[in-house]
């Protein structure tokens, strides 16, 4: 863990409703003038925005500002009146407004400078709790959410990798289970460990970022999509980036460029596009996770192959599959239909939510 991530324990949280950034007082009419394109990168009030319309000839990207009234969040009067009025415009930090990973309608200044006029609806929000308990956002529309965990060296914790699923499905996002440095370990203990996980259902890829194993699988699950890579220090995040795409070189910890290894990343965070079409996040933040802040039936939808027992309910309504008689969770973890497993972690993330409240 980096010092700064000790600093700043993450808190995942839902993703907030799309609504949450209210309707521009005047909404922009998207004219011949006005541009899309995608928030790569997001830097003291500076925006580098990738212009969609060039996506089959050159990449090019603008250096952006925000128009003046994005720059508020307003509160509208609540009587039926029309047109409504504004009665108080708040100043939200930039990242709430505009975040990496963001949709957004420009108009261009010249060839490399624009502003940023609207910021099209998200799909999806990661964000943590940073100072004072306040939000952070640290990546939008994610597609998927890449969980690396090493076979051995560090051995895996397997409820993290639990927490994390759990992060991914609240959020909405495809998780992406990758068991690296399987060079380092037998066919046995890759399956020991990791089977489990294609038996419920998600996609785990084996691989050896130092033998070249499982890469054109990992490129491919990449292709296309906007994902990002989480997991433990020292798993090979940054090796296996820079095996799907050599000239990344993470560990340079060149400035501007990619901030795995990097000391100062607590604000640089950016879309880095990948060869093969598609972006990695690069979200130093989304690299350790201590908390969901997410209720107990939150955390249930978060273990996907518990649904199935829960369809017959438990004899109490109140159930918390914990000590009560006649569970349906507990009934199927004793006839096997449910891992032990996978209950003890869940009941460890329940107890870790409730002792964070
Ligand atoms: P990160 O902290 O997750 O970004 O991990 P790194 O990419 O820095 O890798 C941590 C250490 O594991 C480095 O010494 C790498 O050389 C080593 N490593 C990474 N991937 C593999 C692998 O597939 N096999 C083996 N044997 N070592 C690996
Ligand atoms: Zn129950």
């Amino acid at each position: 863990m980096s010092p700064a991530d000790k600093e700043n324990p993450l808190i995942v949280t839902k993703i907030s409703p799309v609504t949450e950034i209210e309707p521009f007082p005047f909404e922009p009419v998207p004219h011949a003038g006005m541009h899309e394109g995608l928030v790569l990168k997001v830097h003291s009030g500076q925006f580098i925005v990738h212009a969609d319309a060039d996506k089959a000839s050159q990449p090019h990207t603008l250096h952006c500002t925000l128009r003046g009234n994005l720059k508020k969040k307003f509160t509208y009067s609540s009587s039926g009146s029309q047109p409504r009025r504004v009665t108080r415009a708040k100043q939200p930090r930039h990242a709430d407004v505009v975040a990496v990973g963001d949709r957004v309608r420009y108009t261009t200044e010249d060839e490399q400078t624009g502003v940023i006029e609207e910021v099209l609806p998200r799909t999806t929000r990661f964000a943590r709790s940073a100072f004072r308990g306040r939000e952070q956002t640290l990546v939008t529309n994610l597609d998927q959410l890449v969980i690396v965990f090493a076979c051995v060296e560090p051995n895996p914790d397997l409820w993290r990798i639990d927490r994390w699923i759990v992060a991914a499905e609240s959020n909405g996002l495809e998780p992406l289970i990758i068991a690296n440095k399987r060079d380092r370990t037998d066919e046995a203990t890759f399956q020991e460990r990791f089977e489990e996980y294609a038996r419920i259902g998600y996609r785990v890829i084996a691989t050896s970022a130092k033998q070249t194993i499982g890469i054109t699988e990992l490129r491919a699950a990449l292709r296309g999509r906007v994902s990002a890579f989480t997991g433990p220090s020292g798993v090979g995040k940054s090796s296996l980036l820079n095996s799907v795409q050599p000239e990344l070189k993470l560990d340079t910890g060149e400035i501007g460029l990619v901030t795995f290894k990097g000391r100062h990343t607590t604000t640089v965070r950016e879309l880095i596009p990948l060869e093969t079409g598609g972006w990695v996040a690069d979200t130093p933040g989304l690299r350790n996770l201590e908390l969901l802040a997410m209720s107990r039936e939150e955390l249930l939808e978060g273990f996907i192959e518990f649904a199935a027992a829960l369809e017959t309910p438990c004899r109490f309504r109140n159930c918390i599959h914990e000590n009560e008689p006649g569970c349906s969770l507990k009934a199927a973890v004793a006839n096997g239909q449910i891992s032990q497993r996978r209950y003890d972690s869940f009941l460890l993330l329940a107890r870790e939510l409730e002792a964070g409240r």
